[in-house]
């Protein structure tokens, strides 16, 4: 039984409204005047990285389907491919193409595309204008156009850059941002690439592209268990292993099915599994009851807590001890 759509939710209160699963996400790879694919300029020399992406790394990364859990490149840990992530969250009903614009040298690395200046004169509000600019026209001319179901994300050279940022430039929009590699960092620093940082994870990805298809930040409180609040960053390396979507934006995408709770009732312990072969049942509370604790004082989901994996990849070897399932917060 579906839950009345008058009815509010919490993530309905903020600006998420609806959830739009786009057909397809396109990447571009950008890269920078000081700051390249295979190497960074550090004030005196150019300084080559030690794990240079082939654009097959890039592919199984975020396009291939149930074999990404060894990872091509850097040999980093990982738990399933940015494909992987929806294909299990929408119960497998749900395979965006994802389509990598830049061509391919003769080497299998992918032909990055130039932006102008160096890194630091770049920042989230000039970015994609920019990187717009450079990949629309000669010697690329890529497609750069976007609508409602055709996504764009900008992967840009070198590590994490505050000002630049990873970012969706709104909810419900068109294009994001990410930057190639990662690593916990001192973010007073204006540039800090390093020759052995390594390629990103995907909980990036999944994150920024939650709001592409509509969603925007969860309660603060819900923290690490959703996908779109902190929960991308999880893992066993930052973002390696995402938590799940909340149960809001499943419904909403038509992935979970949703029953209306009585106000009265007192525990809820409930289980869900993202798994394909277990039952996935969500519930929804759309009413707020009395009791100590700021979810549901608001006009609520019943938020789930997850148990320590956030998320099941039941199909890949390295969840094995965690397929318990994930358990519902007694409310
Ligand atoms: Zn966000």
């Amino acid at each position: 039984m579906a839950s009345d759509p008058t009815d509010n939710d919490l993530l309905e209160s903020s600006s998420s409204s609806s959830v739009i699963p786009p057909t397809t996400l396109k990447v571009i790879l950008i890269q920078f005047n000081d700051v390249k694919w295979d190497q960074f300029w550090d004030g005196s020399q150019w300084q080559p990285y030690t794990y240079k992406h082939k654009k097959a790394a890039f592919d199984s990364m975020l396009a291939s389907l149930g074999i990404y859990y060894v990872r091509n490149g850097d040999g980093a840990e990982v738990f399933g491919s940015f494909k992987d992530y929806f294909w299990e969250n929408s119960r497998h009903t749900y395979s965006p193409t994802v389509t990598i614009l830049n061509s391919t040298d003769a080497n299998g690395y992918p032909v990055w595309v130039n932006l102008p200046n160096n890194k630091s004169t770049y920042n989230m509000y000039n970015i994609i204008s920019a990187a717009d600019n450079a990949a629309s026209n000669p010697p690329y001319n890529l497609d750069i156009s976007t609508d409602t179901y055709v996504k764009l994300c900008y992967i840009y050279a070198g590590h994490y850059y505050d000002p630049i940022n990873v970012f969706a430039d709104k909810v419900k929009v068109y294009k994001m941002v990410v930057p190639e590699r990662w690593r916990p960092c001192d973010r007073t620093k204006i540039v800090d690439e390093r020759v052995d940082d390594r390629r990103t994870h995907i909980g990036w990805f999944c994150h920024e592209f939650g709001h592409l298809m509509g969603a925007d930040h969860s309660h603060p409180s819900v923290t690490r268990w959703d996908l779109m609040r902190s929960g991308h960053k999880n893992g066993t390396e930052e973002a390696n292993r995402p938590a799940s979507m909340n149960p809001w934006f499943l419904f909403k995408s038509s992935w979970a099915d949703t029953i209306q709770l009585n106000n009265d009732l007192p525990d809820a312990d409930l289980v869900y599994n993202t798994s394909p072969t277990l039952p996935s049942t969500y519930y929804v509370r759309k009413t707020p009851i009395a009791m100590n604790n700021s979810l549901l004082k608001i006009r609520s989901l019943l938020i789930l807590r997850i148990s320590l994996c956030h998320l099941l990849w039941s199909f890949l070897p390295k969840a094995e001890g965690f397929l318990s399932g994930a358990f519902v917060v007694k409310v």
